[in-house]
Protein backbone atom coordinates (compact mmCIF):
# COMPACT_ATOMS: atom_id res chain seq x y z
CA UNK A 1 0.00 0.00 0.00
CA UNK A 2 1.55 3.39 -1.44
CA UNK A 3 1.48 6.32 1.47
CA UNK A 4 -0.71 9.56 -0.08
CA UNK A 5 2.65 11.32 0.37
CA UNK A 6 4.74 8.91 -1.55
CA UNK A 7 1.51 8.92 -4.28
CA UNK A 8 1.96 12.80 -4.34
CA UNK A 9 6.18 12.65 -5.12
CA UNK A 10 5.05 9.50 -7.65
CA UNK A 11 2.84 12.42 -9.83
CA UNK A 12 5.34 15.02 -9.24
CA UNK A 13 8.72 13.13 -10.57
CA UNK A 14 7.45 10.29 -12.69
CA UNK A 15 9.17 11.98 -15.62
CA UNK A 16 11.34 11.22 -18.85
CA UNK A 17 14.80 10.63 -16.97
CA UNK A 18 17.56 8.89 -17.76
CA UNK A 19 18.93 5.59 -16.35
CA UNK A 20 22.32 6.71 -15.77
CA UNK A 21 23.89 3.58 -16.97
CA UNK A 22 26.86 6.48 -18.45
CA UNK A 23 27.34 10.24 -17.89
CA UNK A 24 26.84 12.02 -20.41
CA UNK A 25 23.97 9.98 -21.37
CA UNK A 26 24.21 8.35 -25.00
CA UNK A 27 21.30 11.38 -26.03
CA UNK A 28 23.94 14.28 -25.13
CA UNK A 29 26.99 12.94 -26.39
CA UNK A 30 28.67 15.49 -29.00
CA UNK A 31 32.13 15.19 -29.41
CA UNK A 32 32.16 12.08 -31.52
CA UNK A 33 36.17 10.98 -31.06
CA UNK A 34 37.62 10.56 -34.48
CA UNK A 35 39.77 6.87 -35.09
CA UNK A 36 42.89 8.24 -34.48
CA UNK A 37 41.44 10.36 -30.99
CA UNK A 38 39.59 6.90 -30.31
CA UNK A 39 42.79 5.00 -30.67
CA UNK A 40 44.68 7.30 -28.75
CA UNK A 41 42.18 7.08 -25.67
CA UNK A 42 42.24 3.34 -25.80
CA UNK A 43 45.77 2.85 -25.95
CA UNK A 44 46.13 5.68 -22.84
CA UNK A 45 43.08 3.73 -20.99
CA UNK A 46 45.25 0.31 -21.57
CA UNK A 47 48.58 1.40 -20.37
CA UNK A 48 47.14 3.27 -17.45
CA UNK A 49 45.34 0.76 -15.93
CA UNK A 50 47.02 -2.00 -17.46
CA UNK A 51 46.68 -4.16 -14.20
CA UNK A 52 43.35 -4.06 -13.01
CA UNK A 53 42.81 -5.75 -16.13
CA UNK A 54 40.20 -4.85 -18.74
CA UNK A 55 36.41 -5.59 -19.54
CA UNK A 56 34.98 -7.21 -22.49
CA UNK A 57 31.02 -6.96 -23.30
CA UNK A 58 30.56 -9.27 -26.35
CA UNK A 59 26.71 -8.06 -27.86
CA UNK A 60 25.53 -11.00 -30.35
CA UNK A 61 22.39 -9.79 -31.48
CA UNK A 62 20.29 -12.70 -32.76
CA UNK A 63 17.21 -13.60 -31.34
CA UNK A 64 14.56 -16.30 -32.89
CA UNK A 65 11.61 -14.72 -31.77
CA UNK A 66 10.49 -10.94 -30.91
CA UNK A 67 9.59 -10.46 -27.47
CA UNK A 68 7.29 -6.81 -28.31
CA UNK A 69 8.56 -4.88 -25.09
CA UNK A 70 12.47 -5.07 -25.83
CA UNK A 71 14.16 -1.93 -26.33
CA UNK A 72 17.51 -4.20 -27.23
CA UNK A 73 19.66 -3.54 -30.16
CA UNK A 74 18.07 -7.43 -31.91
CA UNK A 75 17.91 -9.12 -35.12
CA UNK A 76 15.03 -11.80 -35.77
CA UNK A 77 16.17 -14.61 -37.52
CA UNK A 78 15.99 -18.02 -37.59
CA UNK A 79 18.70 -18.23 -40.19
CA UNK A 80 21.62 -19.78 -38.03
CA UNK A 81 23.83 -19.68 -40.81
CA UNK A 82 24.38 -15.91 -39.57
CA UNK A 83 26.67 -17.61 -36.53
CA UNK A 84 29.68 -18.12 -38.52
CA UNK A 85 30.43 -15.22 -40.07
CA UNK A 86 29.12 -13.00 -37.27
CA UNK A 87 31.47 -14.84 -34.92
CA UNK A 88 34.69 -13.84 -37.69
CA UNK A 89 33.72 -10.62 -37.07
CA UNK A 90 33.76 -10.36 -33.66
CA UNK A 91 37.29 -11.88 -33.89
CA UNK A 92 38.62 -9.51 -36.36
CA UNK A 93 37.13 -6.80 -33.95
CA UNK A 94 39.27 -7.82 -31.55
CA UNK A 95 42.29 -8.57 -33.23
CA UNK A 96 42.22 -4.27 -34.10
CA UNK A 97 41.98 -3.24 -30.24
CA UNK A 98 44.60 -6.36 -29.41
CA UNK A 99 46.84 -4.61 -32.02
CA UNK A 100 46.11 -1.10 -30.59
CA UNK A 101 47.11 -2.74 -27.40
CA UNK A 102 50.41 -3.65 -28.33
CA UNK A 103 50.50 -6.22 -25.44
CA UNK A 104 48.59 -9.16 -24.31
CA UNK A 105 45.63 -7.67 -22.13
CA UNK A 106 44.40 -8.97 -18.92
CA UNK A 107 41.20 -9.84 -19.37
CA UNK A 108 39.09 -9.61 -15.72
CA UNK A 109 35.69 -9.86 -17.38
CA UNK A 110 33.75 -11.13 -20.45
CA UNK A 111 30.06 -10.44 -20.45
CA UNK A 112 28.10 -11.90 -23.31
CA UNK A 113 24.76 -9.80 -24.05
CA UNK A 114 22.21 -9.89 -26.74
CA UNK A 115 20.03 -10.65 -28.23
CA UNK A 116 19.76 -14.18 -27.15
CA UNK A 117 23.55 -15.43 -26.58
CA UNK A 118 22.31 -18.91 -26.90
CA UNK A 119 21.06 -18.22 -30.27
CA UNK A 120 24.76 -19.15 -31.04
CA UNK A 121 25.83 -23.16 -30.90
CA UNK A 122 27.73 -24.08 -28.35
CA UNK A 123 30.79 -24.66 -30.88
CA UNK A 124 30.58 -21.40 -31.63
CA UNK A 125 30.74 -19.78 -28.83
CA UNK A 126 33.72 -21.99 -27.65
CA UNK A 127 35.47 -20.99 -31.08
CA UNK A 128 34.61 -17.19 -30.07
CA UNK A 129 35.56 -17.60 -26.36
CA UNK A 130 38.49 -19.98 -26.74
CA UNK A 131 40.35 -17.59 -29.58
CA UNK A 132 40.14 -14.23 -27.21
CA UNK A 133 41.44 -16.04 -24.10
CA UNK A 134 44.53 -17.70 -26.08
CA UNK A 135 45.30 -13.94 -27.10
CA UNK A 136 45.07 -12.60 -23.20
CA UNK A 137 46.14 -13.36 -19.63
CA UNK A 138 43.35 -14.34 -17.28
CA UNK A 139 43.40 -13.35 -13.26
CA UNK A 140 42.67 -16.27 -10.99
CA UNK A 141 38.80 -14.94 -10.54
CA UNK A 142 37.50 -13.74 -13.49
CA UNK A 143 34.09 -12.70 -13.74
CA UNK A 144 32.59 -14.08 -16.94
CA UNK A 145 28.85 -14.24 -17.39
CA UNK A 146 26.51 -14.76 -19.98
CA UNK A 147 22.90 -13.77 -20.67
CA UNK A 148 20.05 -16.59 -21.33
CA UNK A 149 16.94 -16.65 -22.24
CA UNK A 150 15.19 -20.43 -21.13
CA UNK A 151 13.79 -21.55 -24.14
CA UNK A 152 17.02 -21.22 -26.29
CA UNK A 153 19.46 -22.69 -23.69
CA UNK A 154 20.90 -25.85 -23.96
CA UNK A 155 22.95 -28.02 -21.20
CA UNK A 156 25.69 -28.64 -23.30
CA UNK A 157 26.05 -24.55 -24.17
CA UNK A 158 26.08 -23.75 -20.50
CA UNK A 159 28.55 -26.52 -20.10
CA UNK A 160 30.64 -25.35 -22.68
CA UNK A 161 31.30 -21.97 -21.26
CA UNK A 162 31.62 -23.39 -17.39
CA UNK A 163 34.91 -24.82 -19.25
CA UNK A 164 35.83 -21.59 -20.23
CA UNK A 165 35.99 -20.37 -17.13
CA UNK A 166 31.90 -18.57 -16.72
CA UNK A 167 30.50 -18.99 -13.50
CA UNK A 168 27.39 -16.06 -14.14
CA UNK A 169 24.79 -16.27 -15.81
CA UNK A 170 21.53 -13.69 -16.36
CA UNK A 171 18.42 -15.50 -16.75
CA UNK A 172 15.82 -13.45 -18.51
CA UNK A 173 12.21 -14.60 -16.14
CA UNK A 174 10.46 -11.28 -16.42
CA UNK A 175 7.06 -12.32 -15.44
CA UNK A 176 5.25 -15.78 -15.22
CA UNK A 177 1.66 -14.51 -15.60
CA UNK A 178 0.48 -16.23 -18.65
CA UNK A 179 -1.97 -13.15 -20.36
CA UNK A 180 1.39 -11.15 -19.66
CA UNK A 181 3.47 -13.45 -21.71
CA UNK A 182 0.71 -13.47 -24.04
CA UNK A 183 0.77 -9.76 -24.76
CA UNK A 184 4.59 -9.61 -24.45
CA UNK A 185 5.14 -12.41 -26.68
CA UNK A 186 6.97 -14.50 -24.33
CA UNK A 187 5.45 -18.05 -23.87
CA UNK A 188 8.04 -19.38 -20.98
CA UNK A 189 7.03 -21.94 -18.35
CA UNK A 190 8.31 -22.35 -15.02
CA UNK A 191 9.50 -25.56 -16.07
CA UNK A 192 11.60 -24.31 -18.83
CA UNK A 193 13.38 -21.93 -16.12
CA UNK A 194 13.56 -24.31 -13.26
CA UNK A 195 15.45 -26.66 -16.08
CA UNK A 196 17.94 -24.12 -16.88
CA UNK A 197 18.98 -23.46 -13.37
CA UNK A 198 19.15 -27.03 -12.54
CA UNK A 199 21.38 -27.50 -15.26
CA UNK A 200 23.80 -24.39 -14.66
CA UNK A 201 23.60 -25.52 -10.58
CA UNK A 202 24.89 -28.89 -11.78
CA UNK A 203 27.33 -27.68 -13.99
CA UNK A 204 28.84 -25.85 -11.18
CA UNK A 205 27.47 -21.97 -11.79
CA UNK A 206 27.95 -20.09 -8.61
CA UNK A 207 25.96 -16.83 -9.35
CA UNK A 208 22.54 -17.05 -10.97
CA UNK A 209 20.83 -13.53 -11.56
CA UNK A 210 17.42 -13.43 -12.61
CA UNK A 211 15.52 -10.79 -14.25
CA UNK A 212 12.08 -9.21 -13.68
CA UNK A 213 10.36 -6.32 -14.82
CA UNK A 214 7.48 -4.46 -13.27
CA UNK A 215 5.12 -2.36 -15.16
CA UNK A 216 4.58 -4.74 -18.31
CA UNK A 217 1.33 -4.20 -19.79
CA UNK A 218 -1.99 -6.40 -18.24
CA UNK A 219 0.51 -7.03 -15.31
CA UNK A 220 -1.11 -6.96 -12.01
CA UNK A 221 -0.18 -7.34 -8.57
CA UNK A 222 -1.36 -10.82 -8.35
CA UNK A 223 1.53 -11.59 -11.14
CA UNK A 224 4.09 -9.59 -9.27
CA UNK A 225 3.54 -12.13 -6.71
CA UNK A 226 3.03 -15.32 -8.17
CA UNK A 227 6.48 -14.63 -10.72
CA UNK A 228 8.52 -13.49 -7.39
CA UNK A 229 7.56 -16.31 -5.40
CA UNK A 230 8.14 -18.55 -8.32
CA UNK A 231 11.43 -17.14 -8.66
CA UNK A 232 12.71 -17.29 -5.04
CA UNK A 233 12.05 -20.85 -4.73
CA UNK A 234 14.78 -20.94 -7.64
CA UNK A 235 17.18 -18.99 -5.20
CA UNK A 236 19.17 -17.05 -7.57
CA UNK A 237 21.77 -15.28 -5.67
CA UNK A 238 20.72 -11.57 -7.55
CA UNK A 239 17.33 -10.49 -8.54
CA UNK A 240 16.96 -7.42 -10.99
CA UNK A 241 13.77 -6.10 -10.81
CA UNK A 242 13.82 -3.75 -13.41
CA UNK A 243 10.95 -0.94 -14.88
CA UNK A 244 9.85 -0.91 -17.50
CA UNK A 245 10.70 1.69 -20.35
CA UNK A 246 7.95 2.38 -22.41
CA UNK A 247 10.16 4.18 -25.40
CA UNK A 248 7.59 2.70 -28.59
CA UNK A 249 8.90 5.84 -30.95
CA UNK A 250 12.18 3.55 -30.13
CA UNK A 251 10.76 0.02 -29.91
CA UNK A 252 7.52 -0.36 -32.13
CA UNK A 253 6.82 -3.50 -31.28
CA UNK A 254 5.53 -2.29 -27.96
CA UNK A 255 2.98 -0.82 -30.54
CA UNK A 256 1.44 -4.35 -30.29
CA UNK A 257 -0.33 -2.85 -27.00
CA UNK A 258 -1.11 0.67 -26.04
CA UNK A 259 -0.48 2.81 -22.90
CA UNK A 260 -4.26 1.93 -21.40
CA UNK A 261 -2.97 -1.55 -21.54
CA UNK A 262 -0.10 -0.22 -18.74
CA UNK A 263 0.06 -0.01 -15.22
CA UNK A 264 0.12 3.70 -14.49
CA UNK A 265 2.70 5.45 -12.68
CA UNK A 266 1.05 4.80 -9.06
CA UNK A 267 0.07 1.46 -10.35
CA UNK A 268 3.46 0.82 -11.45
CA UNK A 269 5.06 2.12 -8.54
CA UNK A 270 2.89 -0.22 -6.16
CA UNK A 271 3.84 -2.99 -8.41
CA UNK A 272 7.59 -2.32 -7.30
CA UNK A 273 6.99 -1.50 -3.93
CA UNK A 274 4.93 -5.24 -3.53
CA UNK A 275 7.94 -6.90 -5.23
CA UNK A 276 10.26 -5.23 -3.08
CA UNK A 277 8.64 -6.30 0.10
CA UNK A 278 8.80 -9.76 -1.55
CA UNK A 279 12.21 -9.85 -1.80
CA UNK A 280 13.31 -8.84 1.38
CA UNK A 281 10.73 -11.34 2.84
CA UNK A 282 11.99 -13.39 0.83
CA UNK A 283 15.91 -12.80 2.83
CA UNK A 284 17.54 -10.65 -0.43
CA UNK A 285 19.00 -6.79 0.15
CA UNK A 286 18.44 -4.35 -1.95
CA UNK A 287 21.21 -2.98 -3.66
CA UNK A 288 21.93 0.27 -6.18
CA UNK A 289 18.50 0.75 -8.21
CA UNK A 290 16.61 -2.21 -9.31
CA UNK A 291 18.59 -4.86 -7.45
CA UNK A 292 18.40 -7.49 -4.79
CA UNK A 293 21.18 -9.91 -3.77
CA UNK A 294 21.98 -12.80 -1.11
CA UNK A 295 23.82 -11.74 1.32
CA UNK A 296 26.16 -14.63 -0.30
CA UNK A 297 26.62 -12.68 -3.42
CA UNK A 298 29.57 -10.62 -4.32
CA UNK A 299 27.51 -7.24 -5.20
CA UNK A 300 26.08 -7.33 -1.95
CA UNK A 301 29.59 -7.55 -0.56
CA UNK A 302 30.66 -4.81 -2.63
CA UNK A 303 27.91 -3.00 -1.71
CA UNK A 304 28.89 -3.17 2.14
CA UNK A 305 32.63 -2.83 1.48
CA UNK A 306 31.36 0.47 -0.86
CA UNK A 307 33.30 -0.83 -3.95
CA UNK A 308 30.07 -1.15 -6.16
CA UNK A 309 30.52 0.34 -9.35
CA UNK A 310 28.38 0.33 -12.52
CA UNK A 311 28.37 0.44 -16.28
CA UNK A 312 26.49 -0.12 -19.62
CA UNK A 313 26.26 -3.69 -17.71
CA UNK A 314 24.63 -2.05 -15.04
CA UNK A 315 25.94 -2.79 -11.73
CA UNK A 316 28.98 -4.79 -11.17
CA UNK A 317 32.09 -6.02 -8.59
CA UNK A 318 34.96 -4.75 -11.36
CA UNK A 319 35.84 -1.34 -11.79
CA UNK A 320 38.24 -1.49 -14.64
CA UNK A 321 38.89 1.40 -17.05
CA UNK A 322 38.80 0.05 -19.54
CA UNK A 323 35.46 -1.43 -21.11
CA UNK A 324 35.44 -3.18 -24.68
CA UNK A 325 32.33 -3.21 -26.21
CA UNK A 326 32.90 -5.54 -29.56
CA UNK A 327 29.98 -6.22 -31.93
CA UNK A 328 27.13 -4.46 -33.11
CA UNK A 329 25.91 -1.14 -31.33
CA UNK A 330 28.22 -2.22 -28.60
CA UNK A 331 29.49 1.03 -26.61
CA UNK A 332 32.73 0.88 -25.37
CA UNK A 333 34.62 3.10 -22.32
CA UNK A 334 37.88 4.52 -21.36
CA UNK A 335 36.84 6.64 -19.03
CA UNK A 336 37.80 9.47 -20.46
CA UNK A 337 35.47 9.01 -23.77
CA UNK A 338 32.76 6.71 -25.16
CA UNK A 339 32.54 5.07 -28.60
CA UNK A 340 29.50 3.25 -29.67
CA UNK A 341 29.46 0.62 -32.90
CA UNK A 342 28.09 0.99 -35.60
CA UNK A 343 23.92 -0.85 -34.89
CA UNK A 344 23.49 -1.80 -38.19
CA UNK A 345 24.96 -5.52 -38.37
CA UNK A 346 25.86 -5.35 -42.11
CA UNK A 347 27.39 -1.60 -41.53
CA UNK A 348 29.48 -3.23 -38.56
CA UNK A 349 30.69 -6.05 -40.13
CA UNK A 350 31.52 -3.66 -43.17
CA UNK A 351 34.12 -1.54 -41.42
CA UNK A 352 35.62 -3.98 -39.48
CA UNK A 353 36.07 -6.00 -43.13
CA UNK A 354 37.79 -3.04 -44.28
CA UNK A 355 40.12 -2.76 -41.02
CA UNK A 356 38.73 -0.17 -38.65
CA UNK A 357 37.16 -0.08 -36.01
CA UNK A 358 33.16 0.40 -35.88
CA UNK A 359 32.12 3.32 -34.19
CA UNK A 360 29.62 5.73 -35.27
CA UNK A 361 29.34 8.21 -32.16
CA UNK A 362 30.78 8.65 -29.26
CA UNK A 363 32.04 11.35 -26.73
CA UNK A 364 34.67 12.53 -25.24
CA UNK A 365 34.26 13.37 -22.11
CA UNK A 366 35.46 17.35 -20.52
CA UNK A 367 36.79 17.33 -17.18
CA UNK A 368 33.40 19.06 -15.70
CA UNK A 369 31.78 15.91 -17.32
CA UNK A 370 34.66 13.46 -15.51
CA UNK A 371 33.64 15.14 -12.15
CA UNK A 372 30.16 14.95 -12.58
CA UNK A 373 30.12 11.02 -13.73
CA UNK A 374 31.83 10.45 -10.40
CA UNK A 375 29.26 12.28 -8.61
CA UNK A 376 26.67 10.60 -10.66
CA UNK A 377 28.45 7.34 -9.76
CA UNK A 378 28.38 7.64 -6.29
CA UNK A 379 24.91 8.73 -5.97
CA UNK A 380 23.94 5.28 -8.17
CA UNK A 381 26.07 3.33 -5.95
CA UNK A 382 26.33 4.46 -2.72
CA UNK A 383 23.35 6.80 -2.57
CA UNK A 384 25.77 9.83 -1.18
CA UNK A 385 28.18 11.98 -2.50
CA UNK A 386 31.21 14.60 -1.36
CA UNK A 387 33.64 17.07 -2.72
CA UNK A 388 36.31 18.92 -0.25
CA UNK A 389 37.24 22.22 -2.67
CA UNK A 390 35.53 24.81 -3.02
CA UNK A 391 32.23 23.99 -4.76
CA UNK A 392 32.48 23.81 -8.08
CA UNK A 393 29.75 26.15 -10.10
CA UNK A 394 28.41 22.93 -11.86
CA UNK A 395 27.99 21.48 -8.47
CA UNK A 396 26.31 25.29 -7.23
CA UNK A 397 23.89 25.16 -9.75
CA UNK A 398 22.68 21.51 -8.48
CA UNK A 399 22.83 22.27 -5.51
CA UNK A 400 20.12 25.23 -6.33
CA UNK A 401 18.13 22.78 -8.12
CA UNK A 402 18.21 19.97 -5.48
CA UNK A 403 16.91 22.54 -3.08
CA UNK A 404 13.13 21.36 -4.41
CA UNK A 405 13.97 17.68 -3.97
CA UNK A 406 15.50 18.36 0.03
CA UNK A 407 11.95 20.27 1.10
CA UNK A 408 10.09 16.93 -0.84
CA UNK A 409 12.90 15.06 2.09
CA UNK A 410 14.39 12.93 -1.16
CA UNK A 411 18.11 14.33 -0.03
CA UNK A 412 19.75 16.27 2.73
CA UNK A 413 22.30 19.04 1.51
CA UNK A 414 25.17 20.88 3.00
CA UNK A 415 27.67 22.62 1.03
CA UNK A 416 30.27 19.60 0.46
CA UNK A 417 28.13 16.53 0.77
CA UNK A 418 24.69 14.84 -0.95
CA UNK A 419 22.66 12.35 1.35
CA UNK A 420 20.02 10.20 -0.81
CA UNK A 421 17.30 9.78 1.98
CA UNK A 422 15.23 6.52 2.26
CA UNK A 423 12.76 8.08 0.32
CA UNK A 424 14.74 9.26 -1.96
CA UNK A 425 16.31 5.43 -3.10
CA UNK A 426 13.00 5.67 -4.94
CA UNK A 427 13.99 8.69 -7.03
CA UNK A 428 17.60 7.86 -7.82
CA UNK A 429 17.24 8.65 -11.53
CA UNK A 430 15.18 12.15 -10.61
CA UNK A 431 17.99 12.63 -8.32
CA UNK A 432 20.64 12.39 -10.68
CA UNK A 433 19.33 14.14 -13.34
CA UNK A 434 20.14 17.12 -11.25
CA UNK A 435 23.31 16.98 -11.07
CA UNK A 436 23.30 16.19 -15.25
CA UNK A 437 24.10 20.15 -17.14
CA UNK A 438 23.33 18.33 -20.28
CA UNK A 439 19.89 17.86 -19.49
CA UNK A 440 19.05 21.12 -18.07
CA UNK A 441 20.67 22.73 -21.01
CA UNK A 442 18.84 20.58 -24.14
CA UNK A 443 15.81 21.16 -23.02
CA UNK A 444 14.62 19.84 -26.51
CA UNK A 445 16.07 16.41 -26.21
CA UNK A 446 14.27 15.53 -22.78
CA UNK A 447 11.93 13.68 -23.96
CA UNK A 448 13.51 10.34 -25.23
CA UNK A 449 13.99 9.19 -22.47
CA UNK A 450 11.41 6.44 -20.32
CA UNK A 451 10.02 7.56 -17.47
CA UNK A 452 11.48 7.36 -13.89
CA UNK A 453 9.05 5.18 -12.56
S1 LIG B 1 14.02 -9.63 -24.89
FE1 LIG B 1 15.88 -10.78 -25.36
S2 LIG B 1 15.14 -12.59 -26.48
FE2 LIG B 1 13.47 -11.11 -26.51
S3 LIG B 1 13.73 -9.96 -28.44
FE3 LIG B 1 14.80 -8.83 -26.83
S4 LIG B 1 16.90 -9.50 -26.91
FE4 LIG B 1 15.67 -11.03 -28.01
Amino acid sequence: MISSDIRSLIQKYDIPCPRYTSYPTVPYWKDTPSNIDWEDSVRQAFDRSYSKGISLYIHLPYCEKLCTYCGCNKRITANHAVEKPYIDTLLKEWQLYHTLFGRQPIVSEIHLGGGTPTFFSASHLQYLIENILSTSYIPSHPEFSLEVHPNYTKKEQLQTLYHLGFCRLSVGVQDFDEKVQYIINRPQTFEQTKRVFEDARQIGYTAINADIIYGLPLQTADSIRMTIDRVQKLRPERIAFYSYAHVPWKSPAQRRYTEADLPQSDQKRALYELGRELLLQAGYHEIGMDHFALPVDELYKAHQKGTLHRNFMGYTTQSTELLVGLGASSISDTWTAFAQNSKEVEDYMHEVEQGRLPISKGHMLTDEDLAVRKHILNLMCKHNTSWIEETPPYMKDALIRLKVLEEDGLVELNSHHIQVTQTGKLFIRNIAMHLDEHYWQSQSTQQVFSKSI
